[in-house]
């Protein structure tokens, strides 16, 4: 069993905390929610819980269909071991419906539907506040080359082959979402990061109720609830 080591990192959302083993991390999922670059602070009570576990099941669905991913083993209700991967520091956003910075950028309604989904990368970079860029920006600033992004791009598109169908099951619109992507030692793509209501948009199929993180960036309340349902619907139907 990998012991806790020394923090690597803490973010808004995670403690990343190095193993024993130098291949293997641990993290740590907290409850703080920020929200418009770190303008917006509070505390979902049992977010790191359900986003840990519902990454977890995502991480596994998506192994199941040979996307590489970081996930080894779940610890605790907050704590899952990883590979270790230097991250690529690119946002990936896959989107299927028009909502929120794409709405306003391009003038669309949200929940319009797009003709097909589409992939973005923005530059992970807090200071500039995580700009949208192009395939040459991310290639001039050596952020990614251009097979990089390929495969990033193909990858994407494949969580969201998996992923969408998963959600529409229980009930759920996959909106869009953000992925992040690193390299292992031996120079392996592996899907990082977490999947979960604080970095996807999750609606109601029927209601277009939202089930996600836009409860608490929005101030429409039923936030903590909302995590709950999304839990529920992702991890009843797994235990069938
Ligand atoms: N997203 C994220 N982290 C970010 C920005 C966006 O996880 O720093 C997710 C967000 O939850 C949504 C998708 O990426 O599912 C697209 O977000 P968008 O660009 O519309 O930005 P927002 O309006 O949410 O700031």
């Amino acid at each position: 069993m990998a012991r806790k080591g020394r923090m690597l990192y803490e973010g808004k959302a995670k403690r990343v905390y190095e193993t024993d083993a130098p291949d293997l991390c641990i993290v740590e999922y907290k409850d703080d929610a920020t929200a418009f670059n770190g303008a917006k602070r509070g505390v979902i009570a049992g977010k790191g819980a359900v986003n840990n576990r519902m990454s977890n099941v995502f991480f596994r669905v998506l192994e199941d269909h040979n996307v590489a991913t970081h996930f080894v083993e779940e610890l605790s209700e907050r704590e899952t071991l990883v590979r270790r991967v230097a991250i690529v520091p690119l946002e990936v956003v896959v989107r299927n419906l028009a909502a929120g910075s794409m709405a306003k950028r391009l003038g669309l309604a949200e929940g319009l539907e797009l003709a097909r989904p589409i992939v973005e990368f923005y530059y992970k970079n807090d200071a500039l506040g995580d700009p949208l860029i192009t395939d040459d920006h991310a290639e001039i600033l050596g952020l990614a080359t251009p097979a990089d992004l390929a495969a990033i791009r193909q990858e994407a598109l494949r969580v969201n082959d998996v992923l969408r169908p998963f959600l529409a099951e229980r009930g759920v619109l996959l909106v869009d979402f953000k992925l992040e992507f690193g390299r292992d030692s031996a120079g392996r793509l592996l899907l990082a990061d977490e999947i979960s209501p604080d970095t996807c948009r999750f609606w109601d199929v029927k209601t277009r109720e939202r089930l996600d993180k836009d409860r608490f960036r929005r101030d429409l309340g039923g936030v903590e609830a909302a995590y709950q349902e999304m839990w529920r619907r992702v991890s009843e139907v797994e235990a069938r």
